[in-house]
C-alpha cells in the first residue's frame, strides 16, 4: 500500500498565472508558505465570503495531511479598503456613521468572523495579521518603492506608478490578462483620481482629509495605507520575499492581486507568488453573491433558519459539506434542493461510516477493493483539490459499506480497518466535517445506538416478537427517530 507521502509527489494545482495545472513543488521541500485575502472587517461575513474560506481551509487540511508543514497566513484587513467611488475608508465611515471607535467596529466583526469559522469548523490560521498592526512596514514599503522611482507623492498621498512600472519593470495585468493601454482607456474618472498622473495608479498610502478618523503620521503627513499594500508588506514578512501559494476569491484577481505582483516585484525585483488560487464565486438565484446588490445571506440566518428564502434551517456541517459538491474554481449555486440533498448525502456517509465497525469479518476478500478506492480518493484530491470526484467517492465507500452489511459481500479484517482509516481521514481530517454531526444531540454515539437497536428489532421480527419490535419502532417515534423499512434494510430519520 502506497505511503501517504508518496501522493504528495502527483499534486497538481491550478495555477491562475500560467493558466493551466501545474505540478506543485513548494520552494522549499517539504514546507508550504501559503496566504489568503483575509475579511475586510466593517460587516458581516455572507456565505459567498464563506464559501472561500471553507475552500482554502480545504485546501490547508489536505498539505497538511500530505506531510507538509504549512504556514497559512490569512488577513484581517482593518484598514485602508476604500468604498467604492469613493476615498473613505470602509471601516472608518461605518465608525463615522456608527458613532463608534473604528477598533470597536473591527473588535465585532472579526469576534464573529471567528465564531462562524469556528461553527463551519475551519481550522485557524497560523498567522492572522492586521493590517493596523503592520502600518510601519507599510510606511517602509512605501519609502522603498519611492526610492526605486516606481512611485510619486502627490499633496500628502503616494501613488504607484503603473505605466513606468509597466514599462520599466514587468507587464502590469499578466496575471488578469489585461492590457494596461485598454485598463486606462476604460478607466472611470474617479473621486480624487485627478491628482493621479494615470487613472491606473493606485494608492500606496492617502492623505487623511479632517473627517477621516483612522490616520497614523507618516513622513508624507497624516493618513492611512493603500489596501493592496497591506497584503504586499504582510504576505512577504511572514513568508518571505517569495513565497509558495497565494489565494482569494476570483473577484480579487484584478486589481487587487495584479497590486500585489506590481508591488511585490517593484520591492524585490522577484515574482512574490509561485502558485496563484482563485475560488470561484457562490451565487443565489444565479447571480453573485455580494453585499453591493443586496442578493446575500448570512451564515446565522442559514444555520438559525431565520430567513425568508429558505423553509427549515441547516447546520453548519450540512452547508460545509454543500460547498464540497463543487470544485473550488467552479460556480456554486446556493438553493434549498442542493442544501437539502446535501443534508441527505451527509447522513448517509456518517450512517455509513458509524456502520464499519459493526461489519462481519470474513477470511476472504470481498469484490471491493479499499486498496483501489483509497488510490481514487487521493487522486481527486491531487487533482487541483477536486472535491466532489472525492465525495463522489466516499459515496461509492458507504455503498460498499451497505453490501457488505447486508451480506450480499464481504469485507477482510485488514481492509475493514483500511476502509474505516480512509473514510475517517478523508470525511473529518481533509474535507473537515465535524466528526459528530451538528444536529443537535445527534452525536456519532447516538446514531450508533440507534443502529444497535434497530439490529435488536430485525431480530425480534425474526423471532416472530412482533409486539417487541413495534415496541421499538414507537419509542424511537416517540423520540422522533423515524425508522423506515427498506427492501435493501432500515434507515432511520431524526425529526
Ligand atoms: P471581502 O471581505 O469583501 O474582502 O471578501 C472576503 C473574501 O470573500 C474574498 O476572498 C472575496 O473574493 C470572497 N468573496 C466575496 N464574494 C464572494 C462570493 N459571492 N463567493 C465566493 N467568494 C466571495
Ligand atoms: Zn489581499
Amino acid at each position: 500500500m502506497k505511503d501517504v507521502s508518496a501522493y504528495r509527489e502527483e499534486l497538481k494545482i491550478y495555477n491562475s498565472m500560467s493558466g493551466r495545472k501545474e505540478k506543485f513543488e513548494p520552494l522549499t521541500p517539504g514546507h508550504v508558505g501559503m496566504y489568503v485575502c483575509g475579511p475586510t472587517v466593517y460587516s458581516h461575513v455572507h456565505l459567498g465570503n464563506l464559501r472561500t474560506f471553507v475552500s482554502f481551509d480545504v485546501i490547508y487540511r489536505y498539505l497538511t495531511h500530505l506531510g507538509y508543514k504549512v504556514r497559512y497566513v490569512r488577513n484581517i484587513t482593518d484598514a485602508g479598503h476604500l468604498e467604492e467611488d469613493s476615498d473613505e475608508d470602509k471601516i472608518s465611515k461605518k465608525a463615522r456613521l456608527e458613532k463608534l471607535e473604528p477598533m470597536e467596529i473591527v473588535q465585532k466583526y472579526t469576534v464573529e468572523f471567528h465564531r462562524i469559522l469556528d461553527k463551519i469548523n475551519n481550522l485557524p490560521p497560523s498567522i492572522e495579521p492586521t493590517a493596523t498592526g503592520h502600518i510601519i512596514e507599510q510606511i517602509e514599503a512605501t519609502k522603498e518603492i519611492l526610492r526605486k522611482g516606481l512611485a510619486y507623492e502627490v499633496n500628502g498621498s503616494v501613488y504607484f506608478d503603473v505605466v513606468k512600472y509597466n514599462k520599466e519593470v514587468d507587464t502590469y495585468g499578466k496575471l488578469s490578462r489585461r492590457k494596461i493601454e485598454e485598463l486606462i482607456a476604460n478607466t472611470r474618472d474617479l473621486e480624487g483620481q485627478d491628482e493621479k498622473r494615470n487613472p491606473q495608479d493606485f494608492a500606496l498610502w492617502k492623505k487623511a482629509k479632517p473627517k477621516h478618523i483612522m490616520r497614523w503620521p507618516s513622513p508624507w503627513g497624516e493618513g492611512f495605507p493603500g489596501w493592496h499594500l497591506e497584503c504586499t508588506v504582510m504576505s512577504t514578512k511572514y513568508l518571505g520575499e517569495q513565497f509558495d501559494i497565494h489565494g482569494g476569491g476570483m473577484d480579487l484577481k484584478f486589481p487587487h492581486h495584479e497590486c500585489e505582483i506590481a508591488q511585490g516585484k517593484a520591492l524585490s525585483g522577484k515574482d512574490p507568488v509561485r502558485y496563484w488560487m482563485h475560488a470561484n464565486m457562490l451565487t443565489m438565484n444565479g447571480k453573485k453573491m455580494s453585499k453591493s446588490t443586496g442578493n446575500t445571506i448570512l451564515p446565522m440566518e442559514i444555520f438559525t433558519g431565520d430567513n425568508d428564502k429558505f423553509s427549515k434551517p441547516y447546520a453548519p456541517d450540512t452547508v460545509r459539506f454543500f460547498f464540497l459538491q463543487a470544485q473550488y474554481r467552479n460556480v456554486l449555486d446556493l438553493s434549498e434542493d442542493a442544501l437539502r440533498s446535501a443534508e441527505k448525502g451527509l447522513k448517509r456517509l456518517r450512517e455509513a461510516y458509524a456502520l464499519i465497525d459493526r461489519l462481519p469479518e470474513s477470511g476472504e476478500k470481498g469484490t471491493f477493493d479499499v486498496e483501489d478506492w483509497r488510490d481514487k480518493l487521493y487522486a481527486a484530491m491531487n487533482d487541483d483539490f477536486n472535491t466532489p470526484v472525492a465525495v463522489a467517492h466516499l459515496f461509492e465507500g458507504a455503498k460498499a459499506v451497505h453490501k457488505i452489511a447486508s451480506g450480499e459481500d464481504r469485507i477482510t479484517a485488514a481492509d475493514k480497518k483500511l476502509l474505516k482509516d480512509t473514510f475517517r481521514t478523508f470525511m473529518f481530517d481533509i474535507l473537515g466535517l465535524p466528526e459528530e454531526s451538528g444536529e443537535g444531540a445527534c452525536t456519532q454515539n447516538l446514531e450508533g445506538v440507534i443502529r444497535v437497536l434497530i439490529d435488536l428489532r430485525n431480530e425480534a421480527r425474526k423471532m416472530k416478537n412482533w409486539a417487541l419490535a413495534d415496541k421499538i419502532r414507537d419509542e424511537l417515534a416517540r423520540l422522533g427517530i423515524k425508522l423506515k423499512d427498506a427492501k435493501d434494510g432500515t434507515t432511520y430519520e431524526i425529526e
